[in-house]
């Protein structure tokens, strides 16, 4: 049983995904070559923003959203620990201070109510209101990156009406959501500028590292389309500002063409396991089945069960001896980690985020795995937390 199903992905799109491929091959433009246009044009129409910028992953995507408006050291980008590095890496790559703000238990996402707590105690320097970081200076409170984690749009009409207020962007790391919707309107599409990856375990994977940022904002579009080419103005040679190699590879870019094809399908057959998921373990009560709020659509990028009661472990322990490979996402919340010591939080800061990862667990999942596969893997589940 394998966790994900990109053996059979190709399988099933061996012979559009080869001809793309081969069509690279024939032109030889590798880097920024017509498939790079074509993959903007298309995604950015799915998603329906002005702008689709490619680059060489949802990590650089980031970086260049946070450069081109402006971001470095004495600012505060507000986020979530409960998420992959690299959302708080590039804060503190800029020189900018991430601030640590915690999760909504049931969605995981950023709590906009604790968004709020955070800002009157930046604004009041005071660790009482809100656990803030150990930095030396004053921060001027700059922006906000929400992640949809799992594939499930974080609270948008609360953080965008809070960031307007405030005077900040906001930066959706969508990395896992592309195809989520919220209110009908697509994931991709909520915040300043948002960001995707297409590392090839997210629900649109190509077969190495890849992204693509999207926004309405000409100003910030043209800003991050020459910073990620070293800044370039006029040509790759007048540079105006200083920028990076972050540019999306032409072989990236027509593997994902190639799989979008197939991505509308997917999708629904992601729904589809996500629900015989949910109709097989929603009534065991040593385990939490993922919430979707109504006018919420999650992209399923995975199927996260909650094991309360310190089992966590000891499930995934017999999942394995059953040969049910699981996954956590994420062990250690970011608040923690060595990389952000100099921060100085402590154990206790954040303590949603802290509980979801001593107990989140993800199942198999992907379109490609049948009802039997899925119906095998929540048995397996359910039998192992039935023994003591
Ligand atoms: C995967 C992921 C990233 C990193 O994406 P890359 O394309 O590998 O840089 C960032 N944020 C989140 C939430 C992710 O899931």
């Amino acid at each position: 049983m394998p966790f994900t199903d990109l053996a059979a992905q190709y399988d099933a799109l061996r012979a559009v995904i080869d001809a793309r491929i081969r069509g690279v091959l024939g032109h030889g433009q590798f880097i920024m070559g017509p498939e790079v246009g074509e993959l903007e044009r298309t995604l950015g129409s799915y998603v329906g923003t002005k702008h689709a910028i490619g680059c060489a992953s949802d990590t650089d995507g980031l970086l260049l959203a946070l450069m081109a408006l402006g971001v470095g050291p004495g600012d505060a980008v507000l986020t979530t620990p409960f998420t992959f590095i690299a959302t708080a890496e590039v804060i503190a790559l800029l020189g900018a201070t991430p601030v640590f703000v915690d999760i909504d238990p049931d969605t995981y996402n950023l709590d906009p109510g604790r968004v709020e707590a955070a800002l009157l105690a930046l604004a009041e320097r005071d660790r009482r209101v809100h656990p803030l970081p150990s930095a030396p200076a004053t921060l001027t409170p700059k922006g906000v990156i929400a992640v949809d984690l799992y594939g499930l749009p974080a609270d948008y009409d609360s953080l965008r009406s809070l960031c307007a207020t405030h005077g900040l962007f906001l930066l959706e790391d969508a990395a896992q959501s592309f195809g989520g919707r919220l209110h009908g309107r697509r994931a991709c599409s909520f915040g300043d500028a948002a960001v995707t990856s297409f590392f090839p375990a997210k629900p649109l994977g190509g077969y190495g590292d890849g992204g693509m940022v999207f926004t309405d904002d000409d100003a910030l579009a043209d800003a991050m389309r020459s910073i990620r080419i070293h800044g370039k103005g006029r040509d790759k040679y007048d540079n105006v500002r200083i920028g990076l190699n972050a540019r999306l590879d032409t072989l990236q870019a027509a593997i994902v063409l190639a799989k979008f094809e197939a991505f509308p399908e997917e999708l629904a057959k992601r729904q589809a396991a996500a629900q015989l998921y949910g109709e097989l373990l929603g009534a065991e009560p040593s385990l939490c089945v993922p919430t979707v709020p109504g006018g919420y659509s999650s992209a399923w990028a995975q199927y996260t069960v909650r094991v309360g009661g310190g089992r966590r472990d000891v499930l995934q322990g017999q999942l394995r001896a059953a040969d049910i490979p699981s996954a956590v996402y994420y062990p250690m919340p970011l608040h923690l980690q060595g990389a952000f010591r100099h921060l100085g939080y402590s154990r206790g800061d954040f303590p949603l985020a802290e509980l979801a990862s001593a107990e989140v667990l993800s199942l198999p999942f992907g379109p490609y795995l049948s009802e039997g596969d899925l119906a095998a893997c929540a048995l397996g589940a359910l039998r192992a937390l039935e023994s003591p």
